[in-house]
């Protein structure tokens, strides 16, 4: 089966399909006109927003996430703004490891909320995927992306960017919703 996947970020599509190898599942972009407005209060609400924005313009299957990282001590920040916290990656990281400076709770997740719809437009299936840590001190690693350096993986004595790419499928917040999603389409063949 074909399924839109609401992202204009055709690297996202490309890394989605190598996940569901050997099933039969395609993950697509949606059309060029793709803009969803993310203005939902909730990783929740925007992977709605984004899922509901590409139906209308493929009338197909559509899976859509939002995702970001939420430390208890800044009050779930960045939370919905992980994205735009700074301007770059590495800005990013500073910002938050400034703010961080004199907190002594560290703990924090990254959450990843997925939604799928069918072509009649329903909310087939959601999730949210949760993957818990602690922000460090200090970078470490070069694997991954985002915050993956300063994002210590509970139960791990590893960084997010320490851990390789299929362990990092396994245990990440957008990993595991992946995991559900697919267990939900496995169940409609
Ligand atoms: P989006 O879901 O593509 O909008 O991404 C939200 C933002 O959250 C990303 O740009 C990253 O800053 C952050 N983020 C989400 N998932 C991860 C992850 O797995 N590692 C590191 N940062 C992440």
């Amino acid at each position: 089966m074909k399924i839109v996947l609401a992202t204009s970020n055709s690297h996202k599509v490309k890394e989605i399909n190598l996940l569901v190898e050997g099933l039969d599942i395609e993950f697509v972009l949606p059309p060029d006109d793709f803009d969803p407005v993310e203005d939902g209060k909730t990783f929740e609400e925007n992977s709605l927003i984004k899922a509901r924005e590409a139906w209308k313009l493929s009338r197909n299957w559509v899976l859509a996430d939002d995702s970001g990282l939420c430390i208890d001590s800044l009050n779930g920040a960045p939370g919905i703004h992980s994205a735009r916290y700074a301007d770059t990656p590495q800005a990013r990281i500073d910002r938050v490891l400034t703010e961080m400076k004199s907190l002594k709770n560290r703990t924090a997740r990254f959450k990843c909320a997925m939604t799928l719809i069918n072509p009649d437009g329903e909310v087939a299936f959601s999730y949210l995927g949760v993957c818990e840590g602690s922000i460090i001190t200090e970078q470490r690693g070069v694997n991954g992306f985002g915050y993956d350096p300063i994002f210590l993986v509970d139960g791990l004595n590893q960084t997010m960017a320490e851990v390789s790419e299929e362990m990092k499928n396994k245990i990440s917040h957008r990993g595991k919703a992946l995991k559900k999603v697919l267990e939900y389409l496995a169940t409609l063949q």
